[in-house]
């Protein structure tokens, strides 16, 4: 052996991210079983986040529902679910 082989950190999580950016981007992975598309946008400070596209409305969400009776996949507002006890925090945090 001439050299022993290295990973640094540094690397490893450069690596793992550019896999995960990979599936997120390549939709296939699935929410719920069901293929979902992704989005992202770029944050002030150079970065990116990614969205999850709200099958219904083609918002870009951060949360996803699967509606308890219907089975349908969306955001809270297009399956109509209302926080109850965290009425205020979820507003907030909704977009
Ligand atoms: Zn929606």
């Amino acid at each position: 052996m001439d050299e022993c082989r290295k990973i640094t950190m540094v690397e490893y999580i450069h690596r793992a991210k550019a896999k995960i950016k990979e599936a997120l981007l390549s939709s296939e992975l699935s929410v719920f079983n069901t293929p979902i598309d992704f989005t992202t946008s770029t944050t002030g400070f150079g970065g990116i986040r990614h969205w999850f596209l709200c099958p219904v409305c083609k918002d870009r969400k951060g949360v996803l529902f699967l509606h308890p009776i219907s089975q349908e996949i969306g955001c809270r507002t297009c399956l109509g679910i209302e926080y109850r006890t965290q009425r205020y925090k979820g507003m907030i945090e909704e977009k």
